[in-house]
This record gives structure tokens, sequence and C-alpha cells, in this order.
């Protein structure tokens, strides 16, 4: 089935804030959620500068917007200052309480994420609705299976129409109030924790409207579990062209759903460029730790802004062979580590003599140099 291009929602874009396009021939952006709370952190330089900071963080690592919750007016307020230290564009996530809506866009966030099922009476969600319009910010309809009309909960109940197409339905519904406002500014979301759910009720929607859809597949679980889920649901979606930003949702840090993220838009062919790690997956013939280093390297590699790939190899005997595809590659033999481009050897590192006689020391000394000197070709590229 062929489904339209959806239309295109504009967030950020004021002062530093970056400007996101959601929608149209745009790429696809991608989302994570802020873990903790904020109450306070308006009233305190420090948190400010370091949620300023990871959110700079996020953004190198391909992030694109960045959403947090907002369970009560405390938390409103920190949001508005939040939004004015931040690089990317930040969602208020509100249920129930329309008021924490209205009290966030007294500041400069790019959108509104409310569920309309818990908001309540028509005339509240107009009123946010009024305000988003004022101010020319965005407002994304997010569902869930949660929270459907009564009517379609019984007939879900009933068997006479299935979960993914009741979540679909009551979409829908939310949309056509918000169009009959005549506010198009928004993004619909549904969200259910089944990649099968995921898919059809995606398809549903996508199939009868051109509003721009965030997908993400919900209480995914684990990372592995996550990452498989978000996998299975994303890449059929973004094949068949829906989804204008995805967020992997984990039970873990927002650095991983970003990189998480961001390797299923690079593997289904949505974002090209970048860094891109290729790693053995070590087995008895290592001399080298592959695990440690790409531990240790993993986030700043994929901060660089390079379009390169960095080969990470257990061993000396297939490492530069294997890697000669890549742009950089490091190895070793257990006393030595071996720095390749291209599958040439550039270096050779030793551990400092001195640390000779004390085998920790000698290790230390050996991942110290080999670091020192993976980062100055790493610059030289
Ligand atoms: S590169 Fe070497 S250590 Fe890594 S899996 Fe292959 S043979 Fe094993």
């Amino acid at each position: 089935m062929n489904y339209n291009t959806p239309r295109t929602v504009v967030i950020g874009g004021k002062g530093n804030i970056k400007r996101v396009e959601i929608g149209g021939n745009s790429p696809i952006s991608i989302q994570t959620m802020w873990k903790e709370g904020i109450v306070g952190v308006q009233n305190d330089r420090n948190a400010l500068i370091s949620i300023s900071e990871r959110i700079k963080k996020l953004h190198l690592l391909g992030c694109d917007i960045v959403r947090f919750a907002v369970p009560d007016m405390e938390s409103a307020e920190a949001l508005c200052a939040i939004a004015d230290v931040s690089v990317l564009p930040v969602v208020a996530d509100i249920h129930f309480d329309y008021k924490l809506a209205l009290r966030c866009l007294e500041g400069n966030v790019a959108k509104i994420r409310i569920n309309p099922g818990n908001i309540g009476a028509r005339e509240r969600v107009e009123a946010v609705v009024n305000r988003c319009r004022e101010k020319g910010v965005a407002i994304r309809i997010g569902v869930n299976t949660g929270s459907l009309p009564s009517d379609l909960a019984t007939a879900v109940q009933q068997g006479t129409i299935d979960r993914a197409h009741a979540l679909a339905e009551t979409a829908l519904r939310e949309a056509a109030v918000f169009e009959e406002l005549g506010f198009t500014n928004y993004v619909v979301s549904m969200k259910a924790s089944s990649v099968q759910e995921t898919i059809d009720a995606n398809e549903a929607f996508a199939s009868k409207s051109s509003a721009p859809l965030h997908i993400g597949v919900t209480e995914a679980g684990p990372i592995i579990g996550g990452i498989v889920k978000s996998t299975l649901a994303f890449s059929h979606l973004l094949y068949e062209g829906i989804g204008s930003t995805i967020r992997v949702s984990l039970s873990d840090t927002p650095e991983n759903e970003v990189i998480a993220g961001r390797e299923i838009l690079r593997e289904t062919g949505k974002r090209a460029g970048g860094v891109k790690i290729v790693s053995c997956p070590r087995c008895g013939r290592n001399g080298f730790d592959v695990h440690g280093f790409v531990s240790r390297w993993q986030n700043e590699l994929l901060s660089l802004d390079k379009d390169i790939t960095v080969a990470v190899m257990g061993c000396v005997v297939n490492g530069p062979g294997e890697g000669k595809h890549a742009d950089i590659g490091i190895t070793g033999t257990g006393d030595s580590v071996i720095i390749f481009k291209h599958g040439e050897i550039v270096r050779t590192i030793h551990p400092d003599e001195k640390t000779a006689g004390n085998m920790q020391q000698k290790l230390n000394s050996l991942r110290e140099n080999a670091d020192k000197a993976f980062r100055e070709e790493l610059l030289s590229l």
C-alpha cells in the first residue's frame, strides 16, 4: 500500500535551539526522554549547566528532540528554565492536568505532548490548542492502549475490533477534534508494547491521515529486548514510508536510546554519514580487549563530526585484513597494540619500559599509550 507523504510540522529554531522539521521529505528525527526528575533545577545553576551539557552531548550523538515528563507545577517551572538553556527542542509530556501544559507554554518549550483521552473535557484540550496556536508551538497527540475511549475499550473486549485498530481509531478521533479547531500543527503517536500492534495501528492511521507520525514501542523492555522490538517495528514501518520521528524506548540511558535510534536509521538507509563502528565479537584468539575499548570509546566516536568507519578487532591474525575497509582500526597482540588505516599498519604501541616488572602497570600503560596514539591518528583523519 502507498501512504501519503506526511505534512511538515516544524519545532524549535528560536535562538540557539536546533530547528527540526518533522514530516514531509525531511530526515527522520530521533527523540529520547529525560529519565530523571527536574524539580528545583531552575534554582540550581550547576544542575542547569549539567542538564544543558548532557543535552549537548545527546545532540552530538544524533538526538534531535528531548522530551521531559511534567507531572506537577514545579516540573513545569523547571522545564521552562531548561528550555532556555537547551540546544535541542524541548517537549513537555503532560498527562491529566491541562494547566501544566499552559504553564509550560509560558516558557520556550517547542512542543507539548498530551493524551487528550486523559486531559478531560474538550474545553481543556481547546485551551491548550489555542495557546499553542498563539505561540506557534506544535502538539503531539499521544494515545496508548491504556486510555482508549470507553466505546472502543468495550468493542475490544467484545472482540469486534482489535486493539491496534482501536488505537488508530482513537488517534483519528482526536486528530479530527484538532482539525475542527483549525489546528494542523500536530504530530500523532500510537503506542503499544507489542510489535505487531504498533505496526498495525500506525498502518491503519497512515492510510487515513497525512499527519506526521512519531513511532515507538512503549514499555519495550531492557536494552536487548527493547532494541529488538523497536528494530522489528521500525524497520517494517520505515520501509513503508511510515514514521517521521522515532524513539527507541528502553529501560536504559537516553544516550543508548539515541545510539539505537541512529543505528536503526542507518541500517534502514534513512540516515547516512557519521561514524560507523565495526568490531569483532572476540574469540579465544584475541590479543586485544575489544569489549573494553568499544565501551570506553563508543560515545566519543559516535559524537564525532566525521564520516568514517572505525574497526576494533581482537587479533592481529585477522584484524587488519578483516578491517581493511575501515578508515582506521585498532587491534593487538597482548604485548602491543596496533593501529591500522585501510588495512596498513601505521603505529605499533608498547607499554612504558619502566612498567615491565608489574603486569597490571604494564597493561594500564599499554592501554593509556594506545588510547593516546589512537586519538592522535583519529584526529589526523
Ligand atoms: S578478529 Fe580475531 S579475536 Fe576477533 S573474532 Fe576474529 S579471530 Fe577472534
